[in-house]
């Protein structure tokens, strides 16, 4: 059986990322991925501005630069068919420049990170399943599975990342998922060609039955992402089968829905009425969940594996980079020590919590808005009249500036008293 330092299970950014981290660190990885590459993924496409000096410190930011991407100057949000309010990213007090946004296909963004992660050395499995996993004395030390000719393999690690995704692995066999009831969300994308996007900005449409993302990504092409509540009475639930790795096999229905919602919004109309889908339809069910910790040592979790909030706020990537980043450093420490225990890995969930929390406690607040159409006017509208503190907004979300600059007393207060000037007080417990 072959035996390595560490097995990453997964070819996304996290798993990708995780796999460049230690081998420049010096250890023997192999990676694993059920998927041959190239393989597509439901995604906005657009990565955090705060990305960029991590894929650059993994050596990708310039190969993902000579595929042409767009770079985009911010976000541009438009609440119930008002006009697209276009907010920046705040120039940088350090540099003065201003920041952008990578926005890229993940078929071709993932398979270059893949590519580049095989040309590092790592040794790298397309086409194997992880099913299960290897246990000594309690503790993870290999995974087991089937390969493209359905014949099982093994293979033993000191240690085990799970950057499987959202239907990682780990997240079946120890049951750690949690679900929140009744919020269940159905994503639909599809690249386009002929849109017609005024400028380069992410445009993001809030309205009923729930909100779009446009973001051109280069070469002529533009994502065209659609969200709504998996309730939605308007989408026939009998048009759609729910397949094993959790993504939807659509009928000629839901296709349907999907162009009906998004030609509804007299604004996004206007962008895509002179434009065509030049792809299936793909989607993607159960959006946001949280997960428990890892009941056992010898495994990490890194990447959506760990959990995944609503992508209205669009940072999927840059959490799955840097979750990998705080995950090298604890298991590099783990190596040091000869120490894979549960108790010693779980500094990596304090450190995961010590740095997301804010952004997660800000995506479920900004959640609590969009779906509120009186709320989510108002605060566009604050939004309008102080660029501070739209910009500041939308650094936070663009991984540029730290969330607390956001979630704080200060900011909040700033925020309600520009929204409900001479209005009734806000009643919180209705927006968390
Ligand atoms: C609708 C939508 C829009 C989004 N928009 C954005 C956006 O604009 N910007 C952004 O930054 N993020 C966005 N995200 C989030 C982003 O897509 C994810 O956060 C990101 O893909 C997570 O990367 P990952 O490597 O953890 O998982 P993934 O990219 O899902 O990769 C997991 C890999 O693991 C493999 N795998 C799974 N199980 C196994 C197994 N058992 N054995 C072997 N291989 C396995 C899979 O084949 C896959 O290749 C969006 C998500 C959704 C749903």
């Amino acid at each position: 059986m072959n035996a390595y330092d560490v097995i990453v299970i997964g070819g996304g950014p996290a798993g990708c990322a995780m796999a460049l981290d230690l081998n420049r660190r010096g250890y023997d990885v192999a990676l694993c991925d059920q998927a041959k590459f190239p393989r597509d993924k439901v995604c906005g496409e657009f990565i955090s501005p705060g990305a960029d000096p991590i894929l650059e410190q993994l050596g990708v930011l310039s190969s993902i630069e000579a595929l042409s991407p767009k770079r985009l100057k911010g976000v541009a949000i438009s609440s119930y068919e008002s006009a697209e309010l276009e907010i920046d990213y705040p120039t940088s007090t350090e540099t003065g420049l201003s920041p952008t946004s990578l926005s890229v296909p993940r078929y071709q963004l993932d398979a270059l990170f893949l590519k580049q992660v095989q040309n590092a050395g790592v040794k790298v499995f397309e086409q194997h399943k992880i099913t299960d996993f290897i246990f000594d004395d309690g503790c993870v030390v290999g995974v087991k599975g089937w390969d493209e000719t359905k014949t099982s393999f093994s293979l033993n690690g000191k240690l085990v990342v799970d950057a499987g995704g959202r239907n990682a692995v780990s997240l079946r066999k120890f049951n750690l998922k949690r679900e929140p009831k009744g919020n269940s969300k159905i994503a639909f994308s599809a690249h386009w060609q002929g849109v017609r996007l005024p400028h380069d900005y992410c445009y993001m449409h809030v309205s009923h039955p729930g909100y779009t993302g446009i973001s051109s990504v280069g070469n002529g092409r533009a994502n065209v992402v659609l969200v709504v509540e998996a309730r939605e009475k308007s989408l026939d639930l009998t048009q759609k089968t729910l397949t094993g790795d959790g993504k939807l096999a659509l009928r000629g229905g839901a296709e349907a829905f999907y162009h009906r919602v998004l030609m509804q919004n007299s604004r996004r109309c206007k962008m895509l009425e002179g434009g065509e889908r030049v792809e299936p339809v793909r989607s993607v069910e159960s959006l946001a969940f949280a997960v428990k910790p890892v009941p056992c040592g010898g495994l990490v979790l890194v990447g959506d594996a760990t959990g995944f909030i609503d992508p209205f706020t669009g940072e999927g990537i840059y959490l799955s980079l840097r979750s990998s980043q705080l995950a090298g450093e604890v298991i590099h420490s783990g190596f040091q020590n000869s120490n894979f225990s549960r108790n010693f890995l779980s500094v990596y969930d304090e450190r995961r919590k010590q740095e997301f929390g804010g952004k997660f406690l800000l995506s479920r607040i900004l959640q609590g808005l969009i779906y509120n159409r009186v709320l989510c006017n108002r605060v566009m509208k604050s939004l309008s009249a102080n660029r501070v503190l739209a910009e500041t907004l939308v650094g936070v979300i663009g991984d540029i500036l730290p969330a607390k600059k956001v979630v704080s007393l200060k900011f909040l207060l700033q925020l309600l008293v520009e929204t409900f000037k001479g209005k009734a007080v806000l009643d919180l417990r209705k927006v968390l």
